[in-house]
C-alpha cells in the first residue's frame, strides 16, 4: 500500500512536470534582463513614435500597423491583425514542451486631450473626424508606453523561444478609453471576434502606468479597478412657451428629481462599498423662452464591484420611472458600455508578489487601494479565469510618511492620468518589459 501510494504520487509528479517544466530558480531572470537592456533603446523609440502619432479609440490604424509590422519582423508563429477593428494578436510557441498558454495584454488608444507635457516627442495631432470633434489628441493615459513595453517583451521572449515551455499570446487592444456611444470597447469586441477561440490562455497579465514613484509596482488584493457603465436618461415632455408652462410638460424638473433621487442612492448602499453616479452632459432643444420637448442626459456610474453595480442599476431604474411619473411624464434609462471590475484574486497576488519582487525589489512594491477608474482588461482576465493587473509608477514622485504620493523634485508630479501634463519617464519602460517577460515565464514554469 505505501509503495503504491508512493508510486501514485510519483506518477502524478511526473505527469505535472511534463505539463509544467520546473526551472532552476531564476534560471531565466538574467537572460530576460540582458535582453531587456539590449532592446531598451528600441522600446523608447517605439514609445516616442506612438506618442507623437496618437489615435483615438477604434481609429488606431497607424499604431496597429506599427505593432503588427514589429511582431511580423520577430517571426512569431502567428500575427493576426484588423481585429474589431484594429486589434493585433501575436502568438509565440515556445521550443520546450508545455501545455500552458499565457496572454500579455496592452491597450494603445489615446485621448481627446491637448498635451502640455514638456517632452520632445509631444503630440500636436488633431482628429477632425471623431464624433463631436475636431479634437486634439494625446497619449494622456500612457497607452503609448503600454504598447511599446509589450512590443519590447515580444522581442525579449521571441529571442528566448527555445527556453519557453508553452505558448505566449501578445494582445494589443484598441478602445480601452470609452469609445463613442454606439461603439464597442476593445476587449469586448476582441472577445466577440473570437480571440480566445483557438487558444485559451489560463492567465492574462497586464499593467497600467501612473503617477507613482519611478519603477514602483503596486497592486491591490481583490478589486483592483471598479466597474463602469454609461447611462442615458431620455425624458419626453411637451414643448411650450416659457411664460406658459401649464400649457405643456416641462422635462427639466424630472431631470432635477432624478438627479436628487440618484444622490439618495449613496445612502441606500453600504458606505464602505464605493460608488459614484455623475450626469455629465445634458442636451435639450429650448431657449430662454422655450420649454423644450425633450431632454437627453448622459452620465457615468462607477462601483467597487459587479454586485454593487447590479444593485445600483435596479435603484436608478426605479428613480427614473417614479420621478417621471411624479410629474406626469415618461422617462427611460439606458445602460451601455458595461465594463466589469478588475479583480486580483489572492492566490494570484501571492504568486505575482514574488515575480514583482524579483524585478524591482521588495522595497519598490506596494499595496494599493482599489481604483474607481475602470479597465476592460477585466474582460480578458475573466475569460481566462486568472491573472494579475498591476500599476507601474512612472513619475518623479515619492511616498511621504503617511503613504501619500508627493513630488520628489520640482515639477515631478504627481500628475494624474488624463491630465494634459501627464507624463511617464522613459526609464520605466525597461521595468515594464521585464515585468511582462517575468510574469509570462513564471506562469509557464508553474511558479
Ligand atoms: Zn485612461
Ligand atoms: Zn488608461
Amino acid at each position: 500500500m505505501p509503495n503504491q501510494l508512493t508510486n501514485a504520487v510519483a506518477a502524478m509528479f511526473l505527469a505535472t512536470s511534463m505539463i509544467v517544466p520546473v526551472a532552476a530558480a531564476d534560471a531565466y531572470d538574467a537572460r530576460i534582463d540582458a535582453l531587456a537592456d539590449k532592446y531598451e533603446s528600441a522600446v523608447m523609440a517605439w514609445r516616442h513614435d506612438i506618442h507623437q502619432n496618437p489615435e483615438l479609440s477604434n481609429r488606431e490604424f497607424r499604431t496597429a500597423k506599427v505593432i503588427a509590422d514589429h511582431l511580423k519582423s520577430l517571426k512569431l508563429d502567428e500575427v493576426r491583425t484588423g481585429i474589431a477593428p484594429t486589434g493585433v494578436v501575436g502568438i509565440l510557441r515556445g521550443g520546450k514542451p508545455g501545455d500552458r498558454v499565457v496572454a500579455l495584454r496592452a491597450d494603445f488608444d489615446a485621448l481627446p486631450v491637448k498635451e502640455t507635457a514638456d517632452v520632445p516627442f509631444k503630440s500636436t495631432r488633431i482628429d477632425n473626424d471623431y464624433p463631436g470633434g475636431p479634437f486634439p489628441v494625446a497619449h494622456a493615459c500612457g497607452h503609448d508606453t503600454h504598447a511599446a513595453m509589450l512590443m519590447g517583451a515580444a522581442s525579449v521572449l521571441a529571442a528566448m523561444r527555445d527556453e519557453i515551455p508553452g505558448t505566449i499570446m501578445f494582445i494589443f487592444q484598441p478602445a480601452e478609453e470609452g469609445p463613442p456611444l454606439g461603439e464597442q470597447f476593445g476587449a469586448d469586441a476582441m472577445m466577440k471576434a473570437g480571440v480566445f477561440e483557438e487558444l485559451q490562455p489560463g492567465a492574462v497579465f497586464g499593467m497600467h502606468v501612473a503617477y507613482f514613484p519611478l519603477g514602483h509596482v503596486g497592486f491591490a488584493t481583490g478589486v483592483q479597478n471598479g466597474t463602469s457603465e454609461v447611462i442615458t436618461i431620455d425624458i419626453e415632455g411637451v414643448q411650450t412657451h416659457g411664460s406658459m408652462p401649464f400649457m405643456g410638460k416641462d422635462p427639466l424638473p424630472v431631470l432635477a428629481a432624478i438627479n436628487d433621487g440618484f444622490a439618495q442612492i449613496y445612502r441606500q448602499i453600504d458606505a464602505n462599498r464605493a460608488m459614484t453616479i455623475s450626469i455629465g452632459k445634458i442636451d435639450t432643444v429650448g431657449r430662454s423662452n422655450i420649454i423644450g420637448q425633450h431632454i437627453v442626459a448622459t452620465g457615468t456610474v462607477r462601483a467597487i464591484s459587479d454586485d454593487v453595480m447590479k444593485d445600483i442599476n435596479t435603484r436608478m431604474q426605479r428613480v427614473v420611472e417614479n420621478a417621471a411619473e411624479m410629474h406626469g411624464l415618461t422617462a427611460t434609462l439606458e445602460i451601455d458600455q458595461h465594463v466589469p471590475a478588475v479583480v486580483n484574486r489572492p492566490e494570484w497576488v501571492e504568486r505575482f508578489e514574488g515575480t514583482a519582487e524579483r524585478v524591482v525589489g521588495k522595497e519598490q512594491t506596494f499595496t494599493m487601494r482599489p481604483s474607481m477608474g475602470y479597465d476592460d482588461v477585466s474582460v480578458f482576465m475573466n475569460a481566462a479565469g486568472g491573472g494579475i493587473y498591476w500599476i507601474l509608477g512612472g513619475q518623479h514622485t515619492k511616498f511621504d510618511e503617511e503613504g501619500n504620493v508627493v513630488a520628489a523634485e520640482a515639477g515631478g508630479g504627481p500628475i494624474p492620468n488624463h491630465n494634459p501634463a501627464f507624463y511617464i519617464d522613459d526609464s520605466v519602460l525597461k521595468v515594464g518589459v521585464r515585468l511582462h517577460a517575468y510574469s509570462a515565464m513564471d506562469y509557464l514554469y508553474g511558479k
